[in-house]
C-alpha cells in the first residue's frame, strides 16, 4: 500500500524544522563514532542544524586526521583500539598501547574500554583483568580519562534473551564489580560510565554507585535504550538528574557510517534528547525500537536550562574533557 515507514521517523516529522533550543550555549556531544564516510558531511549538517557543534568522538585512528582538518578544534576523540584485531595476543596489546600514544598526541583526553559482558564471554576479560592492567597503567600515565562500557540493557539477560546465559556472561549485577574496582584503582581520575553507567532502568542504584566514586561521571548516549527507559520512569530520571547535575554529560552514541544514510537518520536521535531534556511533550517516539514498546513512547523531562547547560557543556568543560579551549 503505502511506502515503507523510516525506521527513524515513525511520525513524518520534518527533522530540517528544529525546535527552539531552551538553554543557550553550545553544545557537546560527549559519545558519538565518526568515521569518515559519505555520511559524514550530512551527519554534521544535522548536528550543526540542533546547535550540536562540538563531539568527543570514538574514531578509528586511521580516520583521525581527514576528521581534524574538516572539523578543527571542534572535536575531540576517544582513544579506541582496534577492535577488529581484538584478541589475548602480546601484539594486539603492544598496538593498543602505541595507538594511546598516537591519540595523545592527537589530542585525545579520554580512552574507552568496551567492557560489555561479550568481552567476559570472548575473552574472559573484565575490568580487573591483569592483560589489561599494563594499558590501564600506560593510558593514566598519559594522563587520560577513561570511558567504560559497563552493561547493557536489562531486557538483554531476560529469558530468551541474549545475555539469558548468565554462566557466561554473568548477570548483569555482577557487571559491577569489577567497574568499581576500576574506580578506585585510577582515582581520582575521572571515568565516564557510557549509557548512563548502563543502568538507565535503576537511577537509585546509579545515585549509590555515583554517591561512593566521586571520580565517576556517566554520560547520557544510547538513544533507543534511554528513551525507552526514561518514558518508563520519567519522575525517577529527573529527580535522579536534579540531584546529580554535575555527574551526566550529553552523549548521542551516534554512529555515523555508509550503514545509515541520510539527514532523517542523524537528526531523529538529536529531536529525540532534546525532546527528552528540554521539553514535556508525552507520547509517541518517532524512532522504532526492537526492544520496546509499540508503539514507542517518550517522556519529555523539561530540564531546567542550568541542568541542561551542565549537561551540554559545562560538566565536560569542568572535567577537562571539551575538545579545543573548551
Ligand atoms: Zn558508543
Amino acid at each position: 500500500m503505502s511506502a515503507r515507514v523510516d525506521p527513524a521517523n515513525l511520525l513524518g516529522l520534518n527533522y530540517r524544522d528544529v525546535p527552539r533550543r531552551k538553554a543557550a550555549g553550545p553544545i557537546l556531544d560527549a559519545h558519538c563514532h565518526i568515521h569518515m564516510c559519505g555520511q559524514t558531511a550530512t551527519f554534521f549538517e544535522a548536528a550543526d542544524a540542533y546547535g550540536v557543534t562540538a563531539h568527543l568522538t570514538m574514531t578509528p585512528l586511521s580516520d583521525v586526521p581527514a576528521l581534524k582538518r574538516l572539523r578543527g578544534d571542534r572535536v575531540g576523540f576517544i582513544a579506541i583500539p582496534n577492535w577488529k584485531e581484538m584478541s589475548g595476543s602480546e601484539a594486539f596489546r603492544t598496538r593498543w598501547m602505541k595507538d594511546l600514544d598516537a591519540f595523545r598526541e592527537a589530542g585525545a583526553r579520554v580512552c574507552k574500554f568496551w567492557m560489555a559482558p561479550p568481552i567476559r564471554a570472548e575473552q574472559g576479560w573484565t575490568l580487573e583483568h591483569a592483560f589489561l592492567r599494563p594499558v590501564v597503567d600506560h593510558a593514566r600515565s598519559l594522563g587520560f580519562a577513561f570511558m567504560i562500557h559497563v552493561a547493557d540493557p536489562s531486557a538483554w539477560w531476560g529469558r530468551g534473551a541474549r545475555y539469558e546465559n548468565t554462566t557466561v556472561f554473568g548477570t548483569k549485577l555482577e557487571q559491577y564489580p569489577p567497574l568499581e574496582w576500576f574506580l578506585k584503582y585510577v582515582s581520582p581520575t575521572t571515568v565516564i560510565g557510557a549509557h548512563l553507567g548502563g543502568f538507565v532502568e535503576d537511577p537509585e542504584f546509579l545515585d549509590r554507585l555515583l554517591e561512593r566514586h566521586a571520580n565517576l561521571v556517566l554520560d547520557s548516549s544510547a538513544t533507543k535504550w534511554i528513551v525507552r527507559e526514561v518514558a518508563r520512569r520519567p519522575e525517577k530520571v529527573r529527580a535522579f538528574l536534579l540531584r546529580r547535575v554535575d555527574r551526566v554529560l550529553f552523549g548521542s552514541d551516534l554512529v555515523v557510517r555508509d550503514a545509515y544514510a541520510g539527514f532523517d537518520h542523524y537528526a531523529s536521535r538529536y529531536w529525540a534528547h532534546q525532546a527528552m531534556w528540554e521539553t514535556d511533550y508525552r507520547g509517541e517516539s518517532p524512532i522504532e525500537d526492537p526492544d520496546g514498546e509499540h508503539p514507542p513512547r517518550l517522556a519529555g523531562l523539561d530540564l531546567p536550562p542550568e541542568v541542561l547547560s551542565a549537561m551540554y557543556i559545562g560538566n565536560a568543560r569542568r572535567l577537562g574533557l571539551a575538545p579545543g579551549k573548551g
